[in-house]
Formats: structure tokens, sequence, C-alpha cells
């Protein structure tokens, strides 16, 4: 395995502003007085051991200058990569370029880019290696900086790392046995099986209740790992879909929803975002929806209004959407008939009040739905949210191909009727100003 670790923020807590002009190599900030007594985080030089011990190959690669960058990475005897520029892919190709059995590992998949801002994602996903977001200090007000992307929590989730780590023994178990990590449906996918998911959002309420998003699968854009799905996206939404491609799915869900931890927080309703009446294919939620093995009831909760018509992806703006939300979809709980001790009809409606609540959506993009069903559902009264999105849509990276005919820069395209890949130099009836080539990207699995 290939390891290309960030420095610093990721192996040693150099984040705060006055680390800045020995980073940068600035004259009269040497760095060699203070080796002994770097910031280290909690098992950072025994994480580095272990992966040598292992046979891993380590290699330091970080924005800083080589003045500060070479003496920490002699005194950890690992090879380094300074003034890398992420998530510029220039001086790391030419690194590979001049290593090939590093450059194999790469090819291979077998390479790990790990690192704690969204410039460490962006450069793991350009190369195809898996991307570990690690995290190990609390952000604060004094160290955020854009010029690092330090402290952009959220950017960096957007961007759709392979893995989300708060310690470096975490890390080794990834590292050790990648695919029983991955998120629960791109587990599924790569026939392994994992209950982790896309933590996005937590919220905490006033009255001790919580809602929160999660999702089960990277919907990548352009360039990423090869366990990102969005393939498998587009499949859900084709009418040709098959009746093994939704048993996968809905067993990634189950094993997300029926993991213990989940299971003891006592949920009493399992819904989902019904289907539009517009919706192709007919029944695409409900199919999976209704394969999903779990103890806890499943009731329909949620309803699009019957004169919906467009969808929410048209709104661009945020009001909009808002506007569009709260025409259209609405909670409705149903209703059961019974007879009562005279023999009369009784009408109650199921309520929802102090009751937890799971809600299955097909994909998040920008939470506006999610954020919308989980006010609507609190307004009735549910105490915890859990709101779980199959796919979530990461920000796209490009890929750095370049087209052979016209040397503009070429786009990864996915064909909607089977999830295919391809490198398309788009041309302009497609909205780009390419010539039109098209160069097909092998099926992975
Ligand atoms: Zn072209």
């Amino acid at each position: 395995m290939l390891l290309l670790i960030d420095l610093d923020g990721t192996l040693i807590n150099t984040v705060h502003p006055t680390w800045r002009p020995y980073k940068d190599g600035q004259d009269g900030f040497l760095i060699e007085p203070y080796l002994n007594q770097l910031p280290f985080f909690l098992g950072a030089k025994k994480f580095l051991t272990s992966r040598k011990s292992k046979g891993d190959k380590i290699v330091v690669i970080s924005d800083s200058h080589f003045r500060y960058v070479n003496p920490i990475c002699d005194m950890l005897d690992v090879e380094r990569i300074s003034l890398a520029d992420k998530p510029n892919t220039k001086k790391l190709k030419e690194f590979l370029d001049g290593h090939p059995d590093y450059k194999q590992e790469v090819d291979n998949g077998d390479c790990f880019v790990i690192g704690d801002t969204r410039l460490d994602i962006e450069l793991g996903r350009q190369i195809g290696a898996m991307t570990i977001w690690f995290l190990p200090y609390q952000i604060t007000e004094e160290i955020k900086d854009e010029r690092d992307g330090i402290g952009e929590e959220m950017l960096s989730k957007k961007y759709g790392p392979t893995y989300d780590v708060k310690t470096f023994n975490e890390m080794e178990r990834i590292i050790d046995a990648p695919l029983s990590y991955l998120y629960s449906i791109e587990a599924t996918f790569a026939d392994s099986v994992s209950y982790r998911a896309v933590k996005l959002n937590f919220n905490r309420y006033k009255d001790g209740s919580y809602a929160c998003i999660r999702c089960l699968a990277r919907q990548e854009q352009g360039a990423c790992d090869k366990y990102a799905r969005a393939d498998k996206y587009y499949i859900m939404s084709n009418p040709q879909r098959t009746q093994e491609f939704i048993r996968t799915l809905a067993e990634g869900i189950s094993n997300y929803i029926n993991q213990p931890a989940l299971v003891a927080e006592g949920w009493d309703y399992f819904t989902y975002l019904t289907d539009k009446s517009s919706t192709t294919p007919p029944n695409k939620m409900m199919d999976i929806f209704d394969l999903v093995e779990t103890s806890v009831p499943k009731v329909q909760l949620l309803k699009w209004a019957d004169n919906v018509h467009g969808s929410l992806r048209e709104q661009n703006l945020y009001n909009d959407r808002q506007t569009f939300l709260q025409n259209y979809l609405s909670v409705d709980c149903p209703t059961e008939t019974s007879i009562d001790m005279f023999g009369q009809e009784q009408q109650t409606t199921l309520s929802i009040s102090g009751k937890n609540i799971i809600v299955l959506d097909d994909q998040l993009t920008t939470a506006a739905t999610a954020w919308h069903v989980i006010r609507k559902l609190k307004e009735k009264g549910a105490r915890n949210v859990l709101f779980v999105a199959m796919f979530q849509m990461t920000l796209s990276v490009n890929n750095g191909m370049i087209c052979p005919i016209c040397g503009k820069p070429m786009l990864i395209k996915i064909r909607r009727t089977d999830g295919h890949r391809f490198y398309s130099c788009t041309p302009p009836e497609y909205r780009g100003d390419g010539c039109g080539f098209i160069q097909d990207i092998p099926e992975q699995n």
C-alpha cells in the first residue's frame, strides 16, 4: 500500500498561525531547534512505525516549504514532496514518474491520500486514490485559514472522502481492511458488509431530542476512487433496473439501520419519501423500501401533493426550493378504522407525537428536503429523526484528462441508461466547447 500523507494538521498539530513562518520557510524561522518538541498528534509516530513494519510505502505530501518539511521527514525517515501545491497534481505526478513502483500502486488502486483538509481529498480523488479525511484537532476561529483549507469541515465532507476518521487506531484498521469500512451501500456493491454512513449533520434541540442526516454511498461528480457509486445512482432511476440490483441497495440500507448502536436508540417508525406520480420508474422508492429488513414498523408518513409537477432539482434558488417543498411535501399520517365497544366505527389517525422516526430518501444534494421533512415531523411532535439518504452528491473534481484531438480538458460523464462511465470532450450540443471526442472508461467493480 502507498500512503500519501499530509504533514501539518495530520501528523503534527501545527495548524495554529504561529507556525506559519516556519511552514513557509521564512528566513530566521528554522525548524531544526524544535525537532524534538514537535507536537505530534496522539498515535502519529506509532502509526508510521506500524505501517512501515507492514510494508507500506509512506510519502509525506505537504504544501509547506522544503526548509521545514525536509528536516522533519529526515527525522521520521520517510520520503516527502514539499511545496506540493495541493490539489494541483503536477508535483505529485512528477514524483510518481520518478518512482514507477509507487505509480504502480496508484494504478492498482492500492493508495490512500490522508489529510485534514478538502485539498487532500481533491488531490486524492484526481488520482483515483482512496481518501481519508482525518480531523484530529478542534476547529476554532483562531486557526481557520482559507489558503490552507483549515477549518472547512462541511466543505471537506461535501468533497466526499472515502473515509472520515478521528483516530490513528481507526485509520490502521481501515488501511488493513479497506472494504470493511466503506459506506454501507458502497460496501454491498463491493461484495462486502459495513454499517458506516457519511455523517453530515447532527442537530440537538432544546428538549434534548435530535435530528441527523446520514448518507450511505457517494454519488461522485468527476474523478473519484472506484468505490463511489454515481453509476448505481443512475441505474436506480432506470426502468430497466433489475430485482437483484434493488435487493443489493436494500441490503446496504438494512445493514446500516440494523447495527446494534443504532437499534439501541429505539425507533418507532420507518418511513420514506414516497414517489411522485410522475416519477420513473413508478414505485422507484417503494420497491426499495419494501425490501429493507427491519423490525421497526414501516409506515407511510410523507406525501407529495397530487398536483405536484416539476422537480426540486429545477428550483435553483434556496427560497424557490423552500416554497416548492412547502406547497407540495407534507406529513400525512395514516388513518385506521376500528369498531369500538358500542359497535360504532371509529376513525383514528396515527399519532407520531413523542415517536422516533427513520426517514429514507434516494439522494441528498442541498439537504433542503431533509430539513423540510425533519421540521414537518417535529411540528407534529416527533422526537428524534434520522434522515437517511442512499446517495450523497459530492462536489465535482477535475480529472486532468486532455482530449487527444483538440487538447481541451475532458469531463467524466455517466450514461444514464446503464451507469457506464466515459471521458467526454463535450461538444456544444451538450453545453460544452469541445470536439465531441469520447473515450470509454473500463468497467470497475
Ligand atoms: Zn476534443
